[in-house]
This record gives C-alpha cells, structure tokens and sequence, in this order.
C-alpha cells in the first residue's frame, strides 16, 4: 500500500544540477552543468586532511565548529575586509553554505514573513523560505545586464518583508555589485529599520575586474546580515560542504539554536585540516588570477562558435545567448546538447520563478584546460 504524503514543496522538483549531471553521465558528456571544478587540489590541503587523521581528529567538534578554524576565519575577515569579527560570537561553521542559509532563514522566518528574492537565483532559496512558512516575493534582475532595480526593490518592501536576500558574485549571471550598489541598500535599509538581510557571498575570490564588496566592509549592513561563505568554492572541495555563516551574535546564537538540532557540528577532520591549511600562509590571493586564465581560456575557444557570450565579471559560471542556433526553449536546447553534442549547460530560465527564456545557457568553466578545449571544440561545430 502507497503512504499518502502532503509534500511541502509539491512545485519542487528534481534539482536542475541532478537532472543535467544525471544526463551527462548517460550520455558521456562533458559536464559543464554543475558547478564544481574537475581540478586537483593543492596538495598541502591534502597534508593537512592527512594530519588531521593521524592526529585523531575524527570526533566531534564543538557545535558552533573548531575555534581555530573559526580564529582563522577572523583573521582572514580582517586582512580581507578590515573588519573584526569576533569567533567566538559571531561565526559559525556549516555543512555548506547550503546549510547556513537554511539555518538562518529558520532562525529568523516566521509563518506569513515575506523574503525577497532576485531572480535568476540559486535554487535552494526560495524552498527553503517556503520549508520555513515563509512567502518568497521574486523580483527579476534586470536582463540583459542583470542589475537591481533599487526603485523596484524599494516599492515591493512591505510591513510584512522580514528579509532580503542577495548573492554577490552572482551566480548564474556572473555579476557583481559596485559601491553605488552597497550605497543603494544602505538608504534602503536605513529606511527599513527592522529588515534583516543575506548576503551569500560563496564566489567571494572568484571576480574579475573590479575587487569583490563584501557586506562585512559596511558596519551598517553587517549589523542586519547573515554573510554566507564557502570553503567549497573557495578551495575547489564542493565536495567536503563546509562553509560559515558571519553574523552579529543576536543573529548568530538564534542560527545556532536550531543549527544544533540540525546537524550539530560539521566534519571535524576537514574543519581541522582547513585551520591547518589557512594557517600556513597566504591561501587565497591566486584564486581570481587561476579563474580568470580559464575564463579567457573558454572565452577566446569559443569565438569560434555561433553562441554569443554575456560579459562575466565573477563566479565560475559564464552565459551564452544560442538564439542564433536555435529557437528552442533554453530546457529542451540544453537536452538536445547534451544529448546530440556532448556537452552539459544549465539553461537559465530553471533559476527564475516566471520562466523567463532569454535562450541562455550558463557553462561552468571551473575546469582544466583539456575539459574545457575539449567542450569549446564540440561546441564551435554547431
Ligand atoms: N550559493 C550559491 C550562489 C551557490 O552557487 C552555491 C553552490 N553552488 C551555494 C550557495 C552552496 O554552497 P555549498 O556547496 O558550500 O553548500
């Protein structure tokens, strides 16, 4: 006999990332769909995971995660952003930022809050509001340079908005803010004393161009936000979700209070092996130059081709218009490319609410030169 279940996120389906890399694999594809680098490691990260498990280090660690590493973490806060956060009170280690934004938005959303979300957005915000009884209210960013409507934004605020939630750099569209985008919010904000914000800033070392604005440089913002962060992206480990949440300490305990019947602590041989490896110097100012070289990479290999490429100013994404190959919706054209041409997208209109086809696709090019010679080649003969 069947169980009867009332599913809380009926709309919901198989996450896109799943279905793509599913086909892929069928297929033999290269998988230019999920965002994860194909890369090794750097091979102190490695001593250290082996240190960690010679000295033991398999038990649990203290809830809110190892204070070394999150006395690592505040040092690195520091020299990046100038800004003292304090470890013990205001971080806090996750499995992922996947769970940190959960954990904050049950922390804070009550039955009927409203929590505004800029479409095209990550797909685990808007179910996670709704898990949390929350109402998602989707604005669009702006196509085709996808900025923030600040009017807009203002004029959806109502009595009920609880949170804001944003994402720099932005994944899938490869934007980041400028001051004058910090100095926008901050108006807004200090018009609206009493909403909380989100800042996921997991691609923080991955931009281009212009130096990432974390909201931990603006004492303003920083004391409504929860700031989401990622050794995932940060050190090429998708793979190990561990990440951290920097909050002031009233936003910081009330995550913790559920953080702790959530999961409890995260890995303790990888939160080990990270304080060790952020310990031993300098180990994140190569990261945009690393990124940047395979941009260009893929960039320049796919001048050849029919696709038309979207400026990308940071995260490991990149998009590409196809409407002059086809004008299939952006869902069936990346089926048909995985399927007929080898290589695995994520069309865009999956991360917005209404659908919205702009036939874009977004490739990860978080890959090694020969994957990604390899997709440009195959692409560059539609
Ligand atoms: N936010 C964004 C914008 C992301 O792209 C991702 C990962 N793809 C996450 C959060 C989640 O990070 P993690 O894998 O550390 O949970």
């Amino acid at each position: 006999m069947r169980v009867a279940i009332q599913s809380k996120l009926e709309s919901s389906g198989t996450s896109i990332f799943a279905v793509m890399s599913g086909l892929a694999n069928e297929y033999s594809a290269i998988n230019l769909s999920q965002g994860f680098p194909d890369f090794s490691i750097d091979p102190l990260l490695q001593q250290c995971v082996v240190q960690a498990m010679e000295e033991g280090q398999v038990q649990y660690s203290p809830m809110p995660g190892r204070l070394d590493l999150r006395e690592a973490i505040s040092e690195k806060i520091q020299t990046l952003y100038n800004t003292v956060v304090d470890a013990q009170t205001e971080i806090t280690i996750t499995a992922g930022g996947t769970q940190a934004i959960y954990c904050a938005l049950t922390a804070i959303v009550n039955a009927g809050d409203e929590v505004i979300i800029f479409d095209p957005a990550y797909d685990c915000y808007d179910p996670a509001v709704r898990l949390n009884g929350g109402i998602p209210v989707h604005l669009n960013l702006k196509y085709p340079d996808y900025r923030i409507d600040w009017d807009e934004l203002s004029n959806r605020i109502t009595p009920r908005t609880k949170l804001i939630m944003f994402n720099n750099p932005h994944n899938p569209t490869g934007t980041v803010w400028s001051t004058e985008d910090l100095a926008r919010l901050q108006k807004i904000v200090t018009l609206h004393p009493d909403i909380l914000l989100l800042s996921d800033e997991v691609y923080e070392h991955i931009h281009f161009g212009e130096r990432h604005h974390s909201f931990l440089e603006n004492p303003l913002l920083m004391s409504r936000s929860f700031v989401v962060f990622s050794f995932g992206k940060t050190f090429h480990v998708t793979g190990w979700k561990v990440g951290y949440c920097v909050a002031p300490p009233e936003l910081t305990s009330e995550l913790r209070r559920n953080f702790q019947f959530n999961t409890f602590c995260v890995n303790n041989t990888m939160q080990c092996a990270l304080a060790k490896y952020m310990r031993s110097g300098d180990t994140w100012t190569g990261i945009p130059a690393l990124y940047s070289e395979k941009l260009d990479l893929f960039q320049n290999l796919m001048t050849g081709s029919r696709f038309r490429k979207l400026p990308c100013k940071g995260t490991y994404f990149c998009l590409y218009d196809y409407s002059a190959i086809s004008d299939a919706r952006d869902t069936d054209f990346a089926k048909i490319l995985t399927r007929e041409f080898g290589v695995a997208s994520i069309p865009l209109s999956v991360f917005y609410q209404d659908g919205s086809d702009h036939k874009i696709l977004r490739f990860c090019f978080a890959k090694k030169t020969e994957t990604l010679k390899n997709a440009a080649a195959l692409l560059c003969k539609i």
